[in-house]
């Protein structure tokens, strides 16, 4: 049976390692990998479609980016259509706030019920999913679409990190921190946040 993975997170909470320790698995069984990110997400190092998913974590030495090809799309007809290049086993979304909630909504039911355009498509019948995104904005809001996504997977993964503000071992750091840049609920960006617990969070104004 398909499954669906939501992995839920504020930044800088592990989603990038989670997602790695993902596709190393698959790799390693010789699965067929399709990833996707979002065209607005202008991280994903490339000019062209096909561009990289990265990672800065679980490295050291000259090395500073893990990478993995990932397609970068923003329709639900060229999802369709990467996915009926190959027969794949494993489906990774990150970004997924980024997207668009009637599309990655539509692509992810597509894929459980077999509807959506997805009927004319060959996958695993036990094909994985895995969607990551941020759960909620800097002001603490959610992302409707990892809403929605969360309400209907079958595995929702929620990660967290340690405050950097307070360091407190045993409190779960789940808000993003925006500390400089403007009020757009969308700031792409690493150096404008930091990953902060309830107590220590306040809306950037
Ligand atoms: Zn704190």
């Amino acid at each position: 049976m398909v499954e669906l993975t939501v992995v839920a997170a504020p930044m800088f909470a592990g989603k990038g390692e989670f997602i790695f320790r993902i596709i190393d698995q698959a790799k390693r069984a010789h699965q067929k990998i399709l990833v996707f990110a979002p065209r607005t997400d202008t991280r994903v190092k490339a000019r062209k479609e096909k561009g990289y998913i990265t990672t800065r974590s679980g490295l050291n030495g000259k090395d500073k980016y893990r990478k993995y090809p990932a397609w970068r799309v923003t329709t639900l007809e060229e999802m369709i259509k990467l996915m009926q290049s190959d027969f794949f086993d494993v489906i990774i979304v990150d970004e997924g706030q980024f997207f668009k909630i009637k599309v990655l909504t539509k692509f992810a039911e597509g894929l459980l019920y077999h509807t959506n355009g997805f009927e004319n498509v060959s996958y695993n019948i036990d094909l994985k999913i895995y969607i990551a995104g941020l759960d909620m904005d800097y002001a603490k809001n959610p992302f409707e679409v990892m809403s929605y996504l969360l309400a209907i997977c079958d595995k929702p993964v929620k990660l967290s990190a340690i405050c950097v503000k307070c360091r407190r071992p045993n409190v779960r750091a789940v808000l993003t921190q925006r500390i400089s840049g403007g009020k757009d609920r969308i700031q792409v960006g690493d150096d404008e946040y930091e990953v902060r617990c309830r107590e220590c969070h306040y809306i950037y104004k």
